[in-house]
């Protein structure tokens, strides 16, 4: 015996999204302004009659521990909600409440994978899914992507990427990083290969409220009875209630792999917090004007981005069509110097702009987006204008 680490988590990187919040906390501590386009988290305070349900549930002495999957008000609203935005029919023991929509993905995957078992992964892709898929004990299969294709795979690719391993595909529409919307014909094509070759569609709806341009969102367990029967549905509270900090999210399924996510789930972690969840059944039960508004004031916020962008000759990757990410293209910056400090890669590319411009944005490399930076606009629109004059004199600066 040794006292090495585990194989697993040798090979897992700390969340680079989160790294980057604590290294922006940091400098910000230091007395440097400043901007942070990096990790994904709403700028607003949580609604103020969900703060106000968590106190209401503290004094009523809602504090014990509770059923592991979440109490069933909650689970019965999660039920009633997805029926009213997606027509979809599940019971309460078919949803499971966990610790964000973070951990829900892991069960997931600890529900299903075993060891050698494949996940196809479109990029780009959120950094968390990599390091998920692995602690499951799997394999991710990358579908690599190009701005000509709006970063969208095309079904011949999906195709391609199946194996005799494949047990699931994870989609993640609206997308992060790259703001991008499955169309319902590439959903569609997808259920077709999850169905012809029997895997899973784990599909992570967290950013469901956020789509732009009439564009809607679909999800794959809406195209048939039989997508449903192979999809796992993940959303959350963090995004559309701005509750990032609550650690408050929901999946629903088939109910035996749900059974083995809140048995597994029970060993874990238990129920998900009490508090939070009487927070939730609040912030479903309420009027749903805070998500609207929200939603609004991220359009706008795209809209200023996307013409400031354009004034000042940066490129987005693609067109964001959903959620609060894009990526900028940095390619044609490859190469040049600052200082005599050249411009290798994303990476460094991320690193100098924090340095010398004192924007925060987040390399594409580890959302597999080698050449663009993630931009968040989850900040309001003076910081995205001060952003974007610092980004521009940044890339002007360089030789
Ligand atoms: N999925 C995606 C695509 C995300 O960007 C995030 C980041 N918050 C999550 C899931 C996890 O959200 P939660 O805070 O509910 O764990
Ligand atoms: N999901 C957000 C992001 O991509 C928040 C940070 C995290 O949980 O990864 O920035």
């Amino acid at each position: 015996m040794s006292l090495e680490l585990s194989a697993i988590a040798s090979s897992i990187s700390p969340s680079a999204t989160l790294g980057l919040n604590a290294t922006v906390a940091q400098l910000r501590s230091q007395g440097v302004d400043v901007i942070s386009l990096g990790a994904g988290e709403p700028d607003f305070d949580t609604p103020y009659h969900i703060r106000q349900a968590a106190k209401e549930a503290i004094d009523a002495g809602k504090t014990r521990y509770t059923d592991v999957s979440g109490i069933p008000e909650l689970r019965k609203a999660i039920v009633d909600h997805i029926f009213e935005h997606k027509k979809l029919r599940y019971e309460p023991d078919e949803i499971i409440v966990s610790s964000g929509a973070k951990q829900a993905i892991v069960l997931a995957l600890q529900a299903i994978l075993d060891p050698q078992d494949e996940v196809i992964l479109p990029s780009p892709y959120w950094i968390s899914y990599t390091e998920m898929i692995k602690i499951a004990g799997g394999k991710p299969v990358f579908i690599s992507t190009t701005p000509d294709t709006d970063f969208l795979p095309t079904p011949e690719q999906l195709a391609a990427a199946v194996t005799e391993h494949t047990k699931a595909i994870i989609i993640n529409s609206p997308n992060n990083p790259t703001g991008n919307i499955w169309p319902r014909s590439l959903i569609a094509a997808a259920a077709e290969l999850a169905r012809k070759h029997d895997f899973f569609m784990i599909s992570d709806e967290i950013y469901e409220d956020l789509c732009y341009d009439g564009y809607t969102h679909i999800s794959p367990a809406q195209i048939s009875d039989d997508a449903k029967q192979r999809t796992i549905l993940v959303s959350g509270f963090s995004k559309a209630y701005a509750m990032t900090g609550w650690r408050m999210g929901y999946a629903s399924g088939p109910r035996y792999v749900i059974k083995a996510m809140i048995a597994l789930q029970s060993h874990a972690t238990g129920n998900p917090n009490s508090i939070t969840q009487y927070a939730a059944l609040t912030a479903l039960r309420a009027p749903q004007d805070c998500v609207m508004d929200m939603a609004t004031c991220f359009a706008r916020r795209r809209t200023l981005l996307l013409f400031l962008l354009a004034k000042n000759g940066l490129m987005p990757g693609a067109m964001p069509k959903g959620a609060f990410y894009m990526l900028l293209d940095i390619r044609p910056y490859l190469g040049k110097q600052l200082n005599g400090e050249t411009v290798e890669n994303d990476a460094d590319f991320a690193a100098m702009l924090l340095e010398h411009g004192h924007v925060a944005v987040i390399p594409g490399t580890p959302f597999g987006a080698s050449g663009f930076v993630r931009l968040s606009y989850a900040v309001n629109d003076i910081q995205i204008g001060e952003a974007i004059r610092r980004i521009t004199a940044f890339v002007r600066s360089l030789q």
